[in-house]
C-alpha cells in the first residue's frame, strides 16, 4: 500500500489521452477490475433507484446501466436484507458493486463479506475508533477501498461553526477529517467525494481538496434536479474541473430515467475529448441560407443513431455554402442544399444525392454497418 502524499501545484501531471487536458496525478485504486485515478481513463458510474431488497429489480435496472455505459454501480444498504441481498446481485452483474452505508459499521462488513466491491461511508459517522477499525481491518483483508463520501448534510456541527456554514472551506475540511480518520489506521485505498448542490461551491471545493492530498476524486453535484438542469448543473461543475484536470470518475445524479445519467456522463467527458462512447451527432443551427427541412432531418439522423453504439462522429448540416470541410472532424455527413444532398466521409465528397430519403438511407446503411471500437476503462490487474 502507497503512503499518502501531498500534491502541490508544482505536482507532475498525466497526460489525457488526447493530451488537451493535463490530468492532476492521484494514485490509483482498483474496484474490483476497474482502475480509479493514476493514469486510468475518468470512469463513469451510477446509484440504482431499486430497493436493494428487491433483487431482481436491482439485478435489471444494473444491466440497464451496464448497457447505458455504466462502468460501477452504487447500491444502498439501509438493513441487513439489502447487505445480505448483495451476495445475491453481485454475482448477476459484470460491473464492480458499491455498498452505500450510513452511521451502520455492522452493515459495511455484512456488505464486504457479502461480496461488495467498495465501501461508501463517512468514517466519522460510523461509529467509534473501536468500529472504525473493524470496518477497516475488513476492507483491508478484502482489499476494498472506501469511497469517503461528504456533502453539505454530513459536516459536523464544529466545522459549521467554524467556517460559518456549509461551503467549500467546511466541505473539504470535513473531507480531510473522513480521511484521516482512515490514516490513522494506515489504510489509503481511499477515494473522496465532496458533494454540493451548487456547481460554483463544488468546483471550488474539489480545486481545493485536489491542492491537499493525492487520493483519487469522485466528482458530482448532488441534488442536481431534473435531466436538462441536472446535467446543465454537472456539466458546469465537472466540465470546468475535468478541463483543469481534476477527477477520476464521475456520477451525474438525476431526477431521471437511469440511462440519461450515463448519457449526460458521456457527454461531458465526450465534449472534453477524455472518453468516446457511441455515436456523436453535430448539426448547425440553421440560418436565413438553410435550403431544407433541417430538423425533421437531423430527427431521422438521430433515430437511426439510437441502433449504433460505436464512436462515430456524424455531421448534418443545412446547406452546402461551407463546404464539406466544415465537418472535416465527423466521420460520416450529409449535407443538404438546393435539389442535392451530399454524402461525405471525413470532409470529402463520397455521393451526391437529389433525392433526400436516398441520401439518409445512404448514410443510415453506412452507419449501421461502420465497425468502431467502443471504449472501455482500461482493465487492469491488481499488482
Ligand atoms: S450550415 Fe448553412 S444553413 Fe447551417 S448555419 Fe451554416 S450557413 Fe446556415
Amino acid at each position: 500500500m502507497q503512503e499518502p502524499s501531498t500534491v502541490s501545484e508544482s505536482s507532475p501531471t498525466v497526460a489525457a489521452p488526447w493530451g488537451v487536458y493535463p490530468r492532476a496525478r492521484t494514485r490509483r485504486v482498483m474496484v474490483g477490475g476497474v482502475a480509479v485515478g493514476g493514469d486510468a481513463p475518468v470512469v463513469v458510474q451510477s446509484m440504482c433507484d431499486t430497493d436493494t431488497r428487491d433483487v431482481a429489480a436491482t439485478v435489471a435496472q444494473i444491466h440497464e446501466m451496464e448497457e447505458a455505459g455504466c462502468e460501477i454501480v452504487r447500491v444502498a444498504v439501509p438493513d441487513i436484507e439489502a447487505g445480505e441481498a448483495i451476495a445475491k446481485i453481485r454475482p448477476q452483474i459484470q460491473i464492480p458493486l458499491v455498498a452505500d452505508i450510513h452511521f451502520d459499521w455492522r452493515l459495511a462488513i455484512l456488505a464486504a463479506q457479502k461480496g461488495a466491491d467498495k465501501l461508501r461511508i463517512n468514517p466519522g459517522n460510523i461509529g467509534g475508533k473501536k468500529k472504525i477499525a473493524e470496518v477497516v481491518a475488513c476492507a483491508r483483508d478484502r482489499s476494498l477501498p472506501i469511497r469517503v463520501g461528504v456533502n453539505q448534510g454530513s459536516i459536523e456541527k464544529d466545522l459549521l461553526d467554524k467556517y460559518g456554514g456549509n461551503n467549500p472551506d467546511s466541505l473539504v475540511e470535513s473531507a480531510l477529517r473522513n480521511v484521516e480518520i482512515l490514516a490513522e489506521h494506515d489504510f489509503h485505498d481511499i477515494i473522496l467525494s465532496l458533494k454540493s448542490s451548487n456547481p460554483g461551491e463544488a468546483i471550488a471545493a474539489y480545486r481545493s481538496v485536489s491542492q491537499k492530498c493525492d487520493y483519487p476524486l469522485h466528482l458530482g453535484v448532488t441534488e442536481a434536479g431534473p435531466v436538462k438542469t441536472g446535467t446543465l448543473k454537472s456539466a458546469v461543475a465537472m466540465g470546468t474541473l475535468l478541463a483543469e484536470g481534476i477527477g477520476d470518475t464521475i456520477r451525474v445524479s438525476l431526477t431521471g430515467p437511469k440511462a440519461e445519467e450515463m448519457e449526460a456522463c458521456y457527454g461531458i467527458l465526450q465534449a472534453l475529448g477524455l472518453r468516446r462512447r457511441g455515436p456523436e451527432l453535430v448539426s448547425c443551427p440553421s440560418c436565413g441560407r438553410i435550403e431544407i427541412d433541417l430538423m425533421s432531418l437531423v430527427e431521422e439522423v438521430q433515430r437511426t443513431l439510437k441502433h449504433v453504439h460505436t464512436p462515430v462522429k456524424v455531421a448534418v448540416m443545412g446547406c452546402v455554402v461551407n463546404g464539406p470541410g466544415e465537418a472535416r472532424d465527423a466521420d460520416w455527413g450529409i449535407f443538404g442544399g438546393k435539389g442535392v444532398y451530399l454524402l461525405t466521409r471525413k470532409g470529402e465528397i463520397v455521393e451526391r444525392y437529389t433525392d433526400r430519403d436516398e441520401a439518409k438511407a445512404a448514410l443510415t446503411r453506412v452507419l449501421l454497418s461502420a465497425e468502431h471500437e467502443v471504449e472501455r476503462p482500461m482493465a487492469v490487474s491488481l499488482s
